[in-house]
């Protein structure tokens, strides 16, 4: 029988506030364990939580950015648990009055609805050490902020799952909500799964993978977890409602926990937390103040000039259509500035494995570059050179055109003077000119360029050539 696959993701992504949500640690990333850690966040009895706004605002913006309804009310559940990355036994969530509901995203081929998107805190993190068989407890991450994005099951593979996650991770990265470093685990994705015959209208027992880190292994994971459910099925099982761990070296998934052992997490309201109320003025004023987003981007680019396909390769990496914009802006030739980024500039970034950020190429810097080769300063092969250099040393490119002699020069008399003693040994070639077989103009130009070297603009050469030839 054939199978259809039925999914819904929850993904979890960290919000880029600069204090954690309920104390006024730090909410940075990496350094040294349990650095950023206070009574609050490692709950101490008797410490209250206070809460964080600047958390709210960027939720809003989540929000906005995926087309949800922003709740004038929204409030804060306790989520009972006990585990050792929880100090307080407790995560305080939204369970009743999430702060956004009834969104959708696009991924081109249909639209996916968004269920909701609530505020929660984030737990620590446990390293594990095999070889002295204990577990370590970091808890700089307790109390980061976090949204929850819960999709309707409305996905129906893996590409449209990848896809999704792709396309929610950019549009929060455009509006400034979370990073979305998925190999950091700033953007987490749990992927709910089952199966149902192709025809069927009823979904099947799903299954909960928890924690996928990247796009590749949700899709390994999916595609896993269909062949799995599917030869139970086939064989006359039945799936069992359960948590489930992907593991990525063995590329299986094995049991967490199943719903007959599942939590009773005994939400209730928080009681140090009063609800929230976000007015429709408060919904406005940061709707205003939302950044352009990736298709407002898109229709910015083509209406520069750029093909479809190059302004959907800027926009996909941030920090790629950011460098754009800024060369743009000091060197107004969209098409040519795009040219040089995805032609040269992005096949050395993806030859080195770092990103745009850890380049750290000054755009300016590669605008000018530009302007050098479109204006004739430079050769197009010269400016492919100094890019490179560039690259290594973040060198001006003026400066390396001057230091390895790659400035064209547009001192004539070098030319007159060189074409001058080239035309005096070749008498036989001139000869042949003249009497009209133009093929050995190559073989002068040869010569010439070869004498002249790369700081030689070859149009005047040419130029001069010709001039000469024909007098
Ligand atoms: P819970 O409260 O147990 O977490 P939810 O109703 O909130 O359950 O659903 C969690 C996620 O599972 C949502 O993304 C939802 O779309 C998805 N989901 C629900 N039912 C199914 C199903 N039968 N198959 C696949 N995904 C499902
Ligand atoms: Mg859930
Ligand atoms: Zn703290």
């Amino acid at each position: 029988m054939k199978y259809q696959t039925v999914i819904g993701l929850e993904i979890h992504a960290e919000l880029l506030t600069h204090s954690k949500v309920f104390c006024s640690c730090s909410a940075e990333f990496g350094g040294e364990e349990n650095i950023r850690v206070c009574p609050r966040c490692s709950g101490m009895p008797g410490s209250l939580p206070l809460f964080n706004r600047g958390a709210a605002e960027l939720a809003v913006k989540a929000g906005l950015a995926l087309n949800c309804k922003i709740n004038n009310f929204s409030a804060f559940d306790r989520k009972n648990y006990f585990y050792p990355d929880l100090p307080k036994a407790y995560q305080i969530t939204q369970f009743n009055h999430p702060i956004c509901s009834d969104g959708y995203v696009d991924i081109g081929t249909k639209k996916i609805r968004i269920n909701r998107i609530h505020i929660e805190e984030d737990a620590g993190k446990l390293i594990h050490d095999e070889k002295r068989k204990i577990s370590l407890a970091d808890y700089n991450r307790c109390g980061i902020p976090l949204i929850e994005i819960v999709t309707e099951p409305d996905i129906r593979s893996a590409e449209e799952a990848k896809a999704f996650t792709a396309e929610v991770a950019l549009a929060l990265k455009y509006a400034g909500v979370c990073d979305a470093k998925m190999e950091q685990g700033s953007l987490r994705c749990d992927v709910n799964i089952s199966i149902m015959p192709e025809s069927s209208k009823v979904f099947g027992t799903r299954t909960e993978i928890k924690n996928l880190n990247s796009l590749r292994s949700i899709g390994r994971a999916i595609e896993y977890e269909f062949s799995r459910q599917k030869k139970l099925l086939e064989s006359g099982e039945r799936v069992i409602q359960q948590t489930l761990h992907w593991n990525d070296a063995t590329g299986v998934t094995t049991a967490l926990r199943s719903k007959e052992e599942a939590h009773d997490y005994r939400y209730f309201p928080e009681p140090d937390i009063p609800p929230m109320f976000i007015t429709d003025e408060e919904i406005n004023t940061i709707s205003k103040a939302m950044p352009e987003m990736p298709s407002a981007r898109k229709a910015r680019y083509l209406s520069l000039g750029l093909s479809d396909a190059d302004a959907s390769l800027l926009i996909a990496d941030k920090a790629l259509s950011d460098f754009f914009d800024l060369a743009v802006k000091s060197y107004q030739n969209p098409k040519s500035v795009a040219s040089m980024i995805i032609v040269e500039f992005l096949r050395h970034i993806n030859d080195s494995g770092f990103s745009v950020e850890e380049i750290a190429l000054p755009p300016a810097d590669l605008a000018q570059l530009c302007k050098m080769a479109d204006e004739g300063t430079v050769s197009r092969s010269a400016a492919k050179d100094i890019l490179k250099q560039m690259l290594k040393t973040l060198e001006d490119p003026m400066e390396i055109a001057k230091k390895e002699n790659m400035l064209m020069s547009n001192d004539t008399s070098a030319v007159e003077k060189t074409a001058d003693e080239i035309l005096a040994a070749n008498p036989k070639a001139v000869e042949e000119y003249r009497g009209g077989s133009a093929k050995v103009f190559g073989f002068l130009m040869g010569q010439m360029c070869r004498t002249l070297g790369k700081s030689a603009n070859p149009a005047i050469i040419k130029k001069i050539l010709e001039e000469k030839l024909n007098s």
